[in-house]
């Protein structure tokens, strides 16, 4: 933690105690140069993501449910678990530095289904069909033709 006053980066804590109902530490500190006093806040990182399903309810991040989700549609397809744990990486780290503490299950399955498309055509087909429901043949062709349109 940089002294705000002096930029040299030690000092030492005079005090510390905790805020906002526990959820914060706030530590009185003095810089070891130029012994000036200065304020740090430290926040408990907060609860899990959280994912919105379709019907509304709520369901904290579930990393190992995307794995399952993944392996089911890669089934004897030439993607191993590696690629599929670092898709799922790929995913979370996306989700991760958008900040937001809540996500939508159509959103992770649009970020699962961009992973897929450069792994294994046929798995992202498989993993398509299911997460979107085709309603009938027609909007499942429409949806193949589109992801040949965009390889092309
Ligand atoms: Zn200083």
């Amino acid at each position: 933690m940089k002294c705000p006053f002096c930029g040299y980066d030690d000092s030492k804590v005079l005090d510390t105690r905790p805020t906002d109902e526990g959820y914060t530490i706030r530590r009185r500190r003095e810089c070891l140069k130029c012994q000036k006093r200065f304020t740090t806040y430290e926040k408990i990182e907060q609860s899990p993501v959280m994912v919105i399903k379709k019907d509304g309810n709520r369901q904290a991040f579930d990393r190992d449910k995307i794995v399952r989700g993944m392996i089911k549609s890669c089934e004897k397809r030439p993607v191993s678990a590696d690629e599929i744990e670092e898709a799922v990486n790929n995913i979370e780290k996306k989700i991760e530095n958008s900040m937001r503490r809540e996500i939508t299950s159509l959103e992770i399955g649009e970020m699962v289904m961009d992973e897929l498309k450069d792994l294994d055509e046929v798995s992202y087909v498989r993993f398509a069909s299911v997460y979107r429901e085709f309603k009938d043949l027609q909007s499942f062709v429409d949806e193949l033709e589109n992801f040949v349109k965009k390889k092309n």
